[in-house]
């Protein structure tokens, strides 16, 4: 993704490892809204090592996660400050360091935007989405690099930290770089990126039964919804080269839906033959979340940013919209005649 132009950022980084290393400190690691498997894993990863190194530290998530995560070591004692976790934005506040993982502007930890931009801590930023707009003091951020979870791994070996990384650091790590490249379909060209998952598997991790606990982990009300998506609620547009999935609540409702059900159903329709853009609509309680994703040069980063509300990476975004589902759809097909040259150029 993005590697046709990769932008790196490095700032502070010998500065942010130095303070890590001097003396116990409190440290809060932040993910984004609907944390992933990357998010997580990066997070989980670091929270491991500098718990490991005698740091006190908190992984704060803006919401629940999916059952499939659940596993992680460490993701027991994550604080969801929107099943209550209060004393998350306090700690927030009185932090000496915060860590930013896998995202790159404020709007994307909702609640606690407005405590990170209060507290004094020293905030480091590790992360391979373009442009940043979060404030930090200490800058990892590559757009070339497969994930979250492989620039963290960076960040560790770089600063003299990997030391403290044990085996389930490493699964933490292996699970952000697998998730985060579809089990290394796309992102993971780079021969770094199978040099690090190396040096996981060398830290004795057992990459099947990650394998398992990811992908092998679903409800069979997940697995019948899905049927359903395909089934009855993919829409084609050949003409556009485009297909898309929506869901209603009550759709939602009648697949015992729970979050990171619909996690990877934006994938299938790419794998149409033709197809090179696709698109998930979720609608949720007053609004409707938006996945998008491509094949090649259409950038639905640019498209998510300039109609819903979001951002992300090129082939690879998300975003929002307060109107109805129907709405939402309806507007989505009616964006498409204006991108018809882009969309089909050198039809496959
Ligand atoms: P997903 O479709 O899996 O939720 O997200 C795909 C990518 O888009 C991820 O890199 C995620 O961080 C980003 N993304 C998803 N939703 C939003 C959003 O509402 N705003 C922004 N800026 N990025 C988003
Ligand atoms: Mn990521």
């Amino acid at each position: 993704m993005n590697t046709l132009s990769p932008v790196v950022i490095r700032r502070n980084l010998p500065q942010a490892a130095a303070r890590l290393r001097d003396q116990p400190l409190r440290i809060g690691i932040t993910v984004h809204v609907n944390p992933d498997g990357d998010a997580l894993g990066a997070s989980l990863a670091l929270y491991r090592v500098l718990t490991r190194m005698g740091h006190t530290c908190l992984v704060i998530a803006p919401n629940e996660f999916p059952d499939f995560l659940k596993w992680l070591p460490g993701a027991s004692e994550i604080s969801i400050l929107s099943a209550g976790a209060e004393a998350a934005s306090a700690f927030v506040a009185e932090a000496d360091m915060l860590f930013v993982v896998d995202f790159n502007e404020p709007k994307r930890i909702e609640k606690l935007a407005s405590a990170y931009e209060a507290t004094r801590a020293y905030k480091v930023l590790i992360d391979h989405h373009p442009a940043p707009s979060i404030d930090a003091d200490a800058v990892l951020s590559d757009t070339s690099v497969s994930s979250s979870a492989e620039l963290m791994y960076r960040f560790l070996e770089e600063g003299g930290l990997l030391g403290y990384a044990d085996r389930e650091t490493a699964a933490c790590l292996f699970t952000g770089i697998m998730t985060d490249t579809g089990c290394f379909s796309h992102n993971a060209s780079d021969p770094r990126t199978y040099l690090t998952v190396a040096a996981l598997l060398g830290m004795g991790i057992d990459k099947d039964e990650i394998y398992h606990q990811v992908y092998d982990n679903f409800s069979a009300s997940r697995m019948r919804l899905l049927g359903f998506c395909l089934n009855e609620k993919m829409v084609v547009l050949s003409a556009y080269h485009t297909a898309y999935i929506s869901l209603s609540l009550e759709e939602q409702e009648r697949y015992q839906f729970r979050t990171g059900d619909s996690e990877g159903f934006v994938n299938y329709p790419l794998s149409v033959r033709g197809i090179r853009f696709t698109a998930l609509f979720m609608e949720k309680e007053g609004y409707v979340k938006i996945s998008f994703r491509s094949r090649g040069n259409f950038a639905v980063n640019d498209f998510s940013k300039k109609y819903f509300n979001g951002g992300g990476h090129r082939n690879a975004s998300g975003g929002e919209s307060d109107a109805s589902l129907t709405e939402t759809v309806a507007r989505f097909t009616s964006l498409l005649e204006s991108y018809r040259d882009q969309l089909t150029a050198d039809e496959d």
